[in-house]
């Protein structure tokens, strides 16, 4: 008899759960500079259980429908402009998995999402993945964001994924909890450092409706002055209703990265679980 393999238990089984994260990706330079922001990154992906896959939700494939990237090898997107030729030289070469693809497909259901080899991994993710997972050893499936549907359907898809926390998958949104990028530009053109009202207010409401574990205030929250003002479109805040979705209101919330970049992006990033 040997003691060294915990018995298959409920207990067991609990403690293997992932849990769930949003990060705050803001400017695609994190992706090569080392600042204040990409140390956090790195923090993080070093606090963070490995994960057998994650299933990625980013602002930047946002479509009508909802799509699992089904390659094998899912290739780097360079989907920016005007940034140096180093950042288009950044390739994340983590590996697909086509499995996970389909089981997301399936718990979504079948009738709303399916298959597509039209993407790859855009630098929503790889531009906080070459932190958080330098080694880019752990397959990942990109899940569309579909630009049709209501705050709450997005949140049921995240419930409906919710499962693939038992399988060891990690459900990683990314966008930003304020992102309105004509008002950072012009504060970052001007030097202007100070945050405006509307995204203290914004980023704080979200904060706290995490903490009590209150997601229809998150699936309202963009409908308030605060929202439209945070978000002239609202790519950037829904991977969060994805990750919230997926959450449990029993699992311990923190925020390992807080406060603003130009002015008033946002780069909270939320962990549950
Ligand atoms: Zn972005």
């Amino acid at each position: 008899m040997t003691s060294t393999s915990p018995p298959r238990s409920a207990s067991t089984a609990r403690a293997a759960r992932m849990p769930v994260v949003f990060v705050g990706h803001g400017n695609p330079m994190n992706a090569i500079e080392d600042n204040v922001w990409s140390r956090g990154f790195r923090e993080l992906g070093r606090a963070l259980p490995r994960p057998k896959a994650i299933l990625a939700v980013s602002a930047h494939w946002y479509v009508d429908g909802t799509f699992t990237t089904g390659d094998v090898r899912p290739k780097t997107i360079h989907d920016f402009y005007g940034f140096p030729d180093e950042l288009s030289r950044v390739q994340y070469p983590a590996p697909g998995d086509p499995e996970l693809a389909r089981r997301a497909v399936q718990l979504v259901g079948e009738r709303r999402a399916s298959l597509s080899t039209r993407w790859g991994l855009d630098h929503g993710i790889w531009s906080v993945l070459v932190h958080l997972r330098p080694a880019a050893d752990v397959p990942v499936v990109q899940l569309s964001i579909d630009a049709r549907l209501a705050p709450a359907e997005h949140l049921a898809i995240g419930r409906a994924l919710a499962p693939l926390r038992d399988e060891g998958v990690l459900v990683l949104g990314s966008g930003n909890v304020v992102h309105n990028l004509r008002h950072a530009f012009g504060a970052w053109q001007q030097g202007e450092t100070r945050t405006p009202d509307w995204a203290h207010e914004l980023d704080q409401g979200v904060a706290r409706a995490l903490e009590r574990h209150d997601v229809d205030h998150l699936a309202r929250a963009l409908a308030t002055e605060a929202g439209h003002l945070s978000h002239p479109t609202p790519d950037h805040y829904l991977p969060l209703l994805y990750v919230a979705g997926a959450s449990s209101s029993d699992d311990p919330v923190r925020f390992p990265i807080e406060g603003f970049d130009m002015a008033s992006l946002s780069m909270r990033s939320v962990v549950l679980g």
